[in-house]
């Protein structure tokens, strides 16, 4: 793993926010379940976000909050295939 980073472009509806990227990039971690956990930087500040668990249903399982120690949060959506959609 590493390097392996992307970055994802907004889909959501706010105009201000079209042109902001948010870069995430994959990390060993052996805590994680698969090993390596997935680190989303803030489209705000910069810092890394950590993925909220989820709480209750109605979720799309394609969807993940994640949030910032300054208390954003961001909504990534990702493609059956795993690649990123987007966010919002
Ligand atoms: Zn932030």
């Amino acid at each position: 793993m590493g390097g392996l980073s992307s970055s994802i472009r907004y889909i959501g509806l706010a105009n201000k926010l079209m042109d902001i990227t948010v870069a995430v990039r994959v990390e060993r971690n052996e805590r994680a379940k698969a090993g390596i956990a997935t680190v989303v930087s803030c489209p705000y500040d910069g810092k890394d976000m950590k993925a909220v668990p989820k709480s209750g249903y109605g979720k799309g399982k394609n969807e993940r909050t994640y949030r910032c120690g300054r208390e954003h949060r961001i909504i990534v959506l990702s493609s059956t295939n795993g690649d990123w959609r987007g966010w919002m």
